[in-house]
């Protein structure tokens, strides 16, 4: 476990890769943050078939060759129970036991319900009947697209804490105050577990904003400015990244925030800095126990 001098705990999620030098790179990164001593890393579950496929292979190979824990993210849309149920098992079965339930998006804009699992808080039911592992899920500080109301979304959240997840892992964001009011919204309606803020460092602000549009979430104005200070200077933009995200951790761990969560991207050299300006220190790379 990371021994940060404020015990801040961190976690980094990864995207299954899709070809061989994602793949080398996607194992650069896994060692390169294993040697912070992180909570857990976290594998994302592909939208498509063959994409799932890389995500469970990727997911039992982290449990396998890395000491840290690893948590598998799974989506029950798009998918019969029986199917949901069989990737289950397989992380199960590999030793996994943390899993980060998921409704998903419909594979296709036609389809409107799940054939398999009704909502995710059926999935989680499921899990619970495991006795043993350990369940995130997804929360939204600026609501999700698709929600009827603020209160409704947080409603939801509640309802899947309750059945018995864990912790929520919140969409990213750019605005403190915004995690912070949704922070305050949870308490207020009797949400006493932990929220962990993701983190997305902005390697590129055009790809950003583009992904932005389509998951909620809002790109500052300020920093269309900013960025347009250094634009055709790497060195500058990776400086400036660096500090915003390293500003908005820093005001989230002043009032209280202790655990972060990171969306790397599978780049993890800012990440890296983020953590250790942060207070993470570097550890001495270990061997894994497993066989
Ligand atoms: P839900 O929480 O079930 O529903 C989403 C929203 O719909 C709710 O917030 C709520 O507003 C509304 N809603 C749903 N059911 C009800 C109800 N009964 N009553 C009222 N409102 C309701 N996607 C992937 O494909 N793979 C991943 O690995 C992945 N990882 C993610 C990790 C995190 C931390 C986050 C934040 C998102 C991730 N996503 C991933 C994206 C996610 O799949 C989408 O945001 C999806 O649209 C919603 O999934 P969910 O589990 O939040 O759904």
């Amino acid at each position: 476990m990371n021994d940060s001098k404020n015990n801040t705990r961190f976690s980094y999620e990864f995207f299954p890769p899709r070809n061989e030098r994602m793949q080398r790179r996607l194992w650069r990164s896994i060692g390169q943050l294993e040697r912070l001593g992180p909570s857990f890393f976290s594998m994302t579950y592909g939208a498509l078939g063959s994409a799932q496929e890389v995500s469970i292979e990727n997911a039992i190979a982290m449990h396998r060759d890395s000491p840290v824990a690893v948590a598998a993210h799974l989506t029950c849309s798009s998918a019969t129970r029986e199917q949901v149920d069989g990737v289950v098992r397989q992380f199960y079965d590999a030793g996994i036991r943390r899993i980060v339930a998921l409704r998903g998006d419909a594979a296709s804009p036609k389809e409107t319900s799940t054939p398999g699992y009704g909502s995710v808080l059926e999935l989680i039911e499921s899990l619970i009947g495991y006795g043993d592992i350990d369940i995130s899920v997804a929360a939204y500080p600026e609501v999700h697209p698709e929600a009827v109301s603020a209160s409704a979304d947080l409603q939801h959240l509640q309802r899947k804490l309750d059945a018995g997840a864990q912790r929520a892992i919140t969409q990213y964001f750019f605005d403190a105050d915004c995690f912070l009011r949704f922070r305050d919204r949870a308490q207020r309606i009797g949400i006493d577990k932990p929220i962990i803020p993701g983190i997305l460092p902005v390697h590129d602000l055009d790809r950003v904003r583009l992904f932005s549009e389509r998951c909620g979430a809002t790109v500052p104005a300020s920093y269309d400015k900013l960025f347009v200070t250094v634009k055709n200077d790497p060195e500058a933009q990776y400086r400036l990244a660096l500090e915003l995200a390293v500003d908005l951790c820093e005001r989230l761990n002043r009032e209280g925030v202790d655990s972060f969560h990171f969306y790397t991207l599978n780049q993890t050299d800012m990440c890296l800095d983020i953590s250790l300006a942060l207070g993470a220190s570097l550890q001495q790379p270990k061997l894994t126990t497993a066989a």
